[in-house]
């Protein structure tokens, strides 16, 4: 994760600047991964891929990324930046050919640079692929090697990279017996789509740490078709049907309009990462059976259960902690309002010139609405406290703008502990729950109470009725993949 970072220094005649990274309070997304199979071969599926990716924006802001094949041969354009600025009506027009992948990325493993943007593609005498990837493989360093090792020559500094260069080495045994190989090489989460010249991929990992999704063209007009998202708001996106979840451990590969299911793993525990549900997923996605914005307000019900307040308004924090505000205030009674704005048009860094524009700079990203919280006790719900500094600014700018009291409601447990499997984590020490107790952080904060709602309660809000389980381990330290240097 970015923080904030001087540029320049006083050597050089360039004024002091200081990066401000107002979302550095939250976990960063990951990726997003879409593909789609057009069973009409004179079609060409680039531009709906494109609208794919920008519903799938959230997942990732600093590269794009969109590959098609056309009679085997495949074509891809990837740029630095958001879908809109990478992609024009001219660069989807050059990208032909009836299926494509396309990929949004927040790094991870390897640095920003279009070097490590996706997809990946791989040309070899056999045939091309492309492959999109969100997660983190645990044992890139070792799989590197060893294709290093056997004379394979690397572009990037990304993990995924070992994957693309995996399967074209293994693609004389045949497609489905290049990508099971592969796949039972790598370790650690992946929601894969790969793209060859007459198929579509997708895998996701043992243990569906990371989403995937399967979705229907029934459309006529495109002759109909197939789609893989991360969410399944960009099935909706595209016109879609959306059919069902990727399995963890299952392999699907559409072929002429065919979809055949390979599972290529024992049977291993589900460990969906609870926190797409707590923040990184869109609420209009359904993940795995369960709504996103349904187990937001779940969980907002929840904290009202568990650490009910008297107060005459609860806000949540924009986005995600608005539907568990509204779930807060049914469940105690308490009066909800939009008492928190947010700039919708900040990107993820600004640039400040000096340490005091950029303590000016808090209510940039957002800004409370004095008349609604003048005089008022007043609960905040937040979906999560990474660093603290988010919510200590909004204290500030709650009690200047006349709240009478503060208190902080959180729809997720103390993040304690490092994420391996995809997410942007910063070093434990950064972690302020890892180093406060919750009295103590209330104190930093200068709240007038703080609570986080409870393990137990957190999986209670994303139970859809059936037996799941779910990764904990930002809040456990319980993975469910032995994670080196960790204890599993
Ligand atoms: S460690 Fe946390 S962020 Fe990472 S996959 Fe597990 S629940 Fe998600």
């Amino acid at each position: 994760m970015k923080s904030s970072t001087e540029l320049g220094d006083s050597g050089d005649d360039k004024p002091r600047q200081i990066i401000y990274t107002p979302d550095e309070d939250k976990l960063s997304e990951e990726c997003g991964v879409f593909g789609v199979f057009l069973n009409d071969p004179a079609r060409d599926a680039a531009s709906l891929a494109y609208y794919g990716l920008l519903s799938l924006q959230h997942r990732g802001q600093e590269s794009a990324g969109l590959a098609a094949a056309r009679d085997g041969t495949i074509e891809c354009r990837k740029g630095m930046g958001l879908v809109g600025d990478v992609f024009n009506t001219d660069t989807i027009a050059q990208l032909k050919g009836s299926s494509a992948v396309g990929h949004v990325r927040y790094s991870t493993t390897g640095s920003s640079c279009v070097e490590n943007a996706q997809p990946f593609v791989s040309r070899f005498k056999l045939g091309s692929i492309a492959v999109a990837h969100n997660g983190t493989l645990t044992n890139a360093d070792v799989v590197r090697e060893l294709l290093e090792d056997a004379g394979i020559g690397f572009i990037s500094s990304s993990d995924s990279e070992v994957i693309v260069n995996l399967i074209a080495k293994n693609y004389k045994k045949g497609l489905e017996k290049a990508l099971t190989d592969t796949i039972k090489f790598i370790k650690g989460s992946y929601a894969l789509v790969v793209l060859t010249g007459d198929s579509l991929v997708g895998a996701r990992d043992p243990n569906g740490i990371r989403p995937l999704c399967l979705g229907k063209l029934a459309d006529q007009r495109s002759g109909g078709g197939w789609i893989l998202a991360s969410e399944s708001c960009a099935i909706d996106a595209v016109g879609g049907e959306f059919v069902r979840d990727i399995e963890p451990g299952e392999l699907i590969i559409i072929n002429k309009g065919d979809v055949l299911s390979f599972s290529f793993s024992e049977k291993t525990r589900r460990a969906v990462c609870s926190f797409e549900y707590v923040y990184f997923a869109r609420p209009d996605s359904i993940i795995d059976k369960v709504d996103v914005y349904g187990s937001r307000i779940r969980a907002g019900e929840i904290l009202g259960r568990e650490s009910a307040v008297v107060a005459d308004l609860v806000v949540g924090v924009p986005d995600s902690g608005v539907p568990a505000a509204i779930g807060y205030g049914r469940a105690t009674g308490t009066l909800f309002g939009l008492g928190i704005v947010k700039s919708k048009y900040v990107g993820r860094t600004f640039i400040a010139p000096d340490q005091a524009a950029r303590e000016k700079a808090v209510s940039v990203k957002h800004n409370v609405i004095h008349r609604e919280v003048q005089g008022k006790r007043v609960v905040v719900i937040d979906d999560s406290i990474v660093r603290g500094t988010t919510s200590r600014r909004l204290v500030s700018i709650l009690r200047k703008a006349g709240a009478r009291e503060v208190h902080i409601r959180v729809c997720s447990p103390p993040v304690r502990f490092p994420c391996y499997f995809g997410i942007d984590t910063p070093h434990r020490k950064d972690l302020i729950s890892n180093e406060n107790s919750v009295t103590e952080l209330c104190k930093s904060l200068g709240a007038d109470s703080l609570a986080f709602i409870s393990v137990a309660g957190l999986l209670e809000s994303l139970d859809a009725g059936e037996e799941k389980s779910y990764c904990l381990g930002c809040f456990t330290g319980e993975y469910p993949i032995p994670v080196s240097g960790e204890e599993a």
